[in-house]
């Protein structure tokens, strides 16, 4: 992937004005979801009890329209996806296991299983999607994750992105802020294997304090400006934050953040569109 290295050094202090960048839009954003679901029949997943000790600040759904079947036909599916989308974009080997390992189709509502393999986001109820598949793994190639690494991530929605995360690090911490796409996103990651993936409802903007400092913060909802709270609760010994900054329902652009003690430097990966962070009310 060609990074446009864009290098602005701040100073922590001045991290929560706007970024200093004024990066001009291109009018083709990613694409949205328009491709017609081909519906097959699907279980509906009754959910186990919760693999995750902690007590959660979400409900938990009793059951979840979520499909959690595998087959040669998924995978099959899956690689192809792999072969044509990721593996052209990316060359992290780690990454490139992951895409092909987590199941995409478990992560959407059974209406769009049929589309589940296909490079675009796809809605996941309350006005959210879960990200393109090639861009979830681009996201997070350019974390460069190591295993052992704490990352946190801003925007947990169908708990897809954390999914991949657990394939590369045991050390995961995801929040998002509707309550209901919390709980559905922890059946599924414990379904399927993720019950160490840690989930809290919260607002995003402000991380989540008790866990840091993180070696790679993940930010899936584009704020207008760099968070601070997230700035301060990066490794100032060589922390990497992705995230995407821009005006709501316009194309944004996807930064690198990497921090060295109270410096902040930001490259520009690429132009993106993502659902807008959302703030707590009051
Ligand atoms: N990473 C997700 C993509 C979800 S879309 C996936 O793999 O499916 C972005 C998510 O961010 C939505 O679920 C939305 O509800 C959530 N979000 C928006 N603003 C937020 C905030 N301030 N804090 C936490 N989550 C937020």
């Amino acid at each position: 992937m060609k990074l446009v290295a864009v290098v602005i050094a701040l100073v922590l202090a001045t991290a929560g004005c706007r970024t200093a960048a004024s990066p001009s839009p291109r009018p083709d954003g990613s694409p949205v979801p328009v491709t017609p679901p081909t519906v097959t029949p699907a279980a509906t997943g009754t959910a186990p009890t919760p693999a995750s000790s902690e007590t959660p600040s979400f409900p938990i759904p009793s059951s979840v329209d979520r499909d959690f079947a595998d087959s040669d036909e998924m995978r099959g599916q899956r690689d192809q996806l792999v072969d044509s989308y990721i593996a052209p974009r990316v060359t992290d080997a780690r990454v490139i296991a992951a895409m092909r390992a987590v199941p995409r189709h478990s992560f959407v509502p059974t209406q769009w299983l049929g589309a589940a393999y296909s490079d675009h986001p796809l809605p996941i109820g309350h006005g959210q999607t879960i990200s393109q598949p090639s861009l979830v793994a681009m996201m997070t190639e350019v974390l460069r994750l190591d295993e052992g690494d704490r990352v946190l991530e801003i925007g947990t929605g169908s708990g897809y992105q954390a999914a991949i995360l657990g394939e590369l690090t045991p050390e995961v911490y995801s929040v998002e802020i509707i309550p209901e796409l919390a709980g559905i996103a922890r059946v599924v990651l414990d379904r399927l294997g993720y019950g160490d993936v840690r989930i809290d409802r919260r607002d995003g903007y402000f991380g989540w304090e008790e866990h840091a400092p993180y070696d790679a913060i993940i930010v899936t909802a584009a704020p207008d400006h760099l968070p601070p709270p997230l700035v301060a609760q990066l490794d100032p010994d060589g922390g990497r934050m992705v995230i995407p900054i821009g005006p709501v329902g316009d194309v944004q652009v996807l930064w690198l953040v990497t921090r060295q003690g109270d410096e902040v430097a930001m490259e520009r990966v690429l132009d993106v569109r993502f659902v807008p962070l959302t703030r707590e009310e009051g």
